[in-house]
């Protein structure tokens, strides 16, 4: 018997539920997957008609959520069957669907996020604090599941070709002047949270694996900063030239 559709051509349209508000205002330099960075954080913010207080009823007593998102700068007419991901040194290419690759077919992505705080305001903003985030800032957000332990967390599991976490420590990071002056005044104003987080990114080497050159400078944008850092003349060195308050758009 022919099928009543032909669910090969079926398309659906998902809107976002949710947007994310993230530390990390541009692409380069987030982590890689979440949980990496414990200091990464982050809030989804439930959109309008989702944001009443019984859609999270419960989830507060989870540790964890996965967050389905799009990876809306990643959007493309085209999409390749293969990727070369960074784990593999940029040059050895893998299908997509074995890659956790923003440039897929269907840009969906996947994240496990620990769940920090619901915030429920009485004006009717609904807010989930979470941490160990990998998202861009304006993440539209799909969906929200509370993360299982006793069937999400597969102790047997294999890694193919990613199967440690990446060396937190890949670059020795030191300080200029200046950013050692400025680091320290975030400490006084008790922001060691983002001196942390700017330590940790570089530490964690988030260069891609095809621009690597020694000397070359680069920026990340955070909060409402401009982290400005230089990779060293020796490989696996590098330094913070300064952390310069961000008055333009990014
Ligand atoms: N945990 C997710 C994401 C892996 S890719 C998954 O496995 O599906 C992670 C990278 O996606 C980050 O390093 C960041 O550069 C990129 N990214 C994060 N949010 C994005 C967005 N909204 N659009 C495009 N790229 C994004």
């Amino acid at each position: 018997m022919a099928p009543a559709s032909q669910p090969e051509f079926a398309s659906f349209e998902f809107k976002p539920v949710a947007l994310v508000e993230s530390c990390f205002k541009s692409k380069f330099g987030i982590p890689r997957q979440p949980g990496l960075i414990a200091e990464a954080r982050g809030s989804i913010v439930l959109l309008p008609p989702y944001n009443q207080p019984n859609i999270v009823r419960g989830l507060e007593d989870f540790s964890h959520i996965w967050v389905i998102f799009v990876f809306h700068e990643a959007l493309r007419e085209d999409w390749k069957a293969t990727v070369r991901p960074p784990r593999l040194g940029g040059e050895t290419r893998i299908g997509v669907f074995a890659s956790r690759s923003p440039f897929r077919p269907m840009p969906i992505g996947l994240s496990a996020l620990k769940l920090e705080k619901l915030n429920i305001a009485a004006h009717g903003r609904i807010s989930l604090e979470v941490s160990g985030l990998d998202l861009l800032d304006g993440t539209p957000v799909l969906d929200i599941k509370p993360y299982l332990p006793y069937t999400d967390a597969i102790a047997t599991a294999q890694g193919g070709f990613a199967k440690e976490a990446p060396a937190a420590d890949a670059l020795q990071v030191k300080c200029s002047e200046k950013a050692t002056r400025q680091l320290e005044e975030l400490r006084k104003a008790g922001r060691q949270d983002l001196v942390r987080l700017c330590l940790k990114m570089i530490a964690a080497d988030p260069r891609p694996a095809y621009r690597r050159e020694p000397q070359r400078q680069y920026s990340i944008f955070l909060e409402d900063y401009e982290l400005i850092w230089k990779a060293g003349v020796e490989t696996g060195q590098a330094e913070i030239m300064e952390l310069r308050k961000n008055t333009s758009k990014k």
